[in-house]
């Protein structure tokens, strides 16, 4: 598909709550890349995108509310590159199915044991043969090409800093559901600035292992699942909004709006000293959110 020259830029605002206790937040906004396209999924692609250059479009799967379906068949829709979407279980209009066919992607559903089929080491080869001129890419887009195509971020926040008056910072902080995003930020930094992941989902999902046969050190994960992945509490929604009256900052529930929940924890354990300067990066998601609040 030839190289990917436009690359996304994700605005850095400084946000004011008054649990921070003198640590100093700034947020990465992936949510606002762009109209279509929102949150690190399409970073995570850009990866792909970098390996699929004898390809003319790409095939991935995911569920009927798939951030990643979504940033992919967005971005298939606004750089011109068809899009195949493998989806679990059955045919069903979640608001993101609606977007993914208006989007112009090829929908197949799996059903469910097809779909958990996904690893099995023959599972591509049926669709290789019915689309050999299309690029896979593994659910979430994970993997080190995921994990790479996350490194800009680093950069874009770098380029940032002087205009929030910071000379520096100290470390990242952000959600991992794979982490994918993650690996790629430890990656950049290559322990110059420690990055906390805090997991959408239980520890037995292998994140670590994931994060592990990407990157060595310089990452710290913590457990902001709240008893499991999707699992929603009246704490955490009273938090989300509380957050989104305080600063305007809209958060979803399944992972930016735990994350700060549990940095909010983490802050008034006193794990961060007054001053700290913290990066925390919205990871998008808010198109998903529409299948949990109506
Ligand atoms: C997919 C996703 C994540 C997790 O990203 P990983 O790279 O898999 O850790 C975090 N936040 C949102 C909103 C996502 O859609």
């Amino acid at each position: 598909m030839g190289p990917v020259d436009w690359l996304p830029h994700a605005p850095l605002e400084p946000v004011q709550l008054d649990w921070l206790n003198g640590v100093e937040l700034a947020v990465l906004r992936l949510d606002l890349i762009d109209p279509l396209i929102s949150g690190n999924k399409w970073f995570k692609l850009t990866g792909h995108l970098a390996q699929a250059q004898q390809a003319c479009g790409i095939i991935s799967l995911g569920g009927a509310y798939s951030n990643h379906l979504h940033a992919l068949a967005a971005a298939g829709k606004r750089f011109g590159f068809p899009t195949v979407g493998l989806l679990r279980g059955h045919p069903q209009d979640t608001p993101t199915v609606l977007d993914l066919q208006a989007f112009g992607m090829q929908l197949h559903w799996l059903g469910y044991g097809g779909y958990r089929a996904r690893h099995a080491p023959d599972f591509w080869l049926p669709w290789r043969e019915q689309y050999p001129q299309l690029h896979p890419v593994p659910e979430g887009g994970g993997g080190r090409a995921g994990a790479l195509g996350c490194a800009v971020l680093v950069e874009q926040v770098r380029r940032q800093l002087p205009a929030l008056g910071w000379a520096g910072y100290d470390a990242w902080w952000l959600a991992a559901g794979t982490g994918t995003t993650l690996a790629g930020l430890a990656l950049a930094e290559a322990g110059a600035h420690r990055v906390y992941g805090a997991m959408a989902v239980p520890d037995d999902h292998g994140v670590a292992r994931n994060v592990e046969a990407i990157v060595q050190g310089g990452y710290e994960l913590l457990d902001a699942s709240r008893g499991g992945f999707a699992r929603v509490d009246p704490q955490l929604l009273d938090f989300i909004d509380a957050t989104h009256q305080a600063c305007g900052l809209p958060l979803e529930p399944l992972y930016t709006g735990k994350a700060l929940l549990a940095l909010k924890a983490q802050v008034e354990a006193g794990r961060f000293m007054p001053g700290t300067r913290l990066i925390f990066v919205h990871t998008g998601g808010l198109q998903g959110r529409r299948g949990f609040t109506g």
